[in-house]
């Protein structure tokens, strides 16, 4: 910003020791009262400079601890349920990133009546959030005069393409994000299904007769969600892999409704939910055993039972750069 002025100042004919004087000059106006940059502007406007419509906008990246007044837009990627807390007040979390990255925004108290407003895959402006340092990673907050504008007319985003990074199975670690893993499925273990919101795939729950999603505070048609958990081995070791949703329908070739139908048939039959779900996917799918696959996911601690792959997606093996990674390999 403040080089920005100081260039456009230089466009018109003054040189960098006149600004400096102005700027001097203007301070001891002032007294103490603006900062540098607010003087700049005033100067710029002396000179007939606009800068309107010349808000920095930062990118993702560009976000370190400590800004205010920062302005960006990007793409939402997952809104989160707004928490209530003690003393009427209230709080929510939206992820949302750009093509550098991607970072939380907090709201707070009727800052979260945006959230009514918003959803997965938006692109929002945001005007005036605060940067600090969060738990893990730099957090924007909205300020107290910041304001979402929501799909503003002509901007899109693409995010950040990254390549995940082929592991094989015993180099997994906790924490792992955007990994890929190829192996075997050697054990199917169960089948859950449970009813959905169709836009931010968060349990159901019935009020008045009616489904009702918690975090997107609507009424919704429901839609049937699979969860699928097989185990995959990759010769260098094991690992069970949890897959949701769009991924589960891809492995086993049918929609969630369809799946949720057979399994409740089956479910009339056994003794306990528990048993149709692990009854249900070895009956319907073994002969997903021994089958290859090539996925994309994150590494996950289960308290109980160790590491998880949770699978972001299968991917189409690429016959040629398999061969050059074993190729590469054996070098
Ligand atoms: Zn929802």
């Amino acid at each position: 910003m403040r080089s920005d002025i100081i260039e456009k100042l230089v466009s018109v004919g003054l040189t960098e020791e006149e600004i400096r004087k102005k700027i001097d000059e203007k301070k001891k106006e002032v007294e103490g009262l603006l900062t540098e940059e607010g003087i700049l502007s005033i100067i710029a406007s002396e000179y007939g400079i606009t800068l309107e419509n010349e808000v920095e906008e930062l990118k993702i990246k560009d976000i370190v601890d400590g800004l205010k007044d920062v302005n960006i837009t990007a793409k939402v990627l997952a809104v989160y349920p707004v928490k209530e807390l003690e003393g009427n007040k209230k709080v929510a979390n939206i992820s949302i990133g750009d093509e550098t990255g991607r970072i939380r925004l907090t709201l707070w108290n009727e800052q979260c009546d945006y959230l009514s407003e918003i959803k997965r895959e938006d692109v929002i402006d945001i005007v005036g959030a605060i940067s600090k340092k969060g738990m893990k990673d730099t957090e924007l907050s909205l300020g107290y005069k910041g304001k979402i504008i929501v799909n503003p007319e002509g901007k899109k985003i693409t995010l950040e393409k990254k390549e995940p990074s082929r592991k094989s199975i015993n180099e997994l670690k906790k924490g792992d994000r955007y990994t890929e893993i190829r192996g075997t499925v050697v054990k199917l273990y169960r089948l859950r299904i449970y009813e959905g919101c169709p836009d931010c795939f968060r349990r159901v729950e019935f009020k008045d007769e009616k489904k009702y999603c918690n975090s997107c505070n609507k009424f919704v048609e429901s839609i049937y969600i699979p969860i699928c958990e097989i185990g995959v081995d990759d010769s260098t070791g094991y690992i069970k892999c949890i897959l949701f949703g769009n991924v589960a329908e891809e492995l086993l070739g049918k929609e969630g409704g369809e799946l949720y139908s057979s399994l409740a048939e089956l479910s009339k039959k056994t003794y306990s939910l528990k048993k149709a779900e692990e009854e249900f996917i070895f009956e319907n799918f073994y002969y997903l055993l021994g089958k290859e696959v090539l996925m994309s996911g994150r590494v996950e601690d289960n308290e109980f039972l160790g590491l998880e792959f949770r699978t972001y997606a299968l991917k189409k093996f690429d016959e040629l750069k398999e061969a050059y990674k074993i190729l590469g390999g054996m070098e």
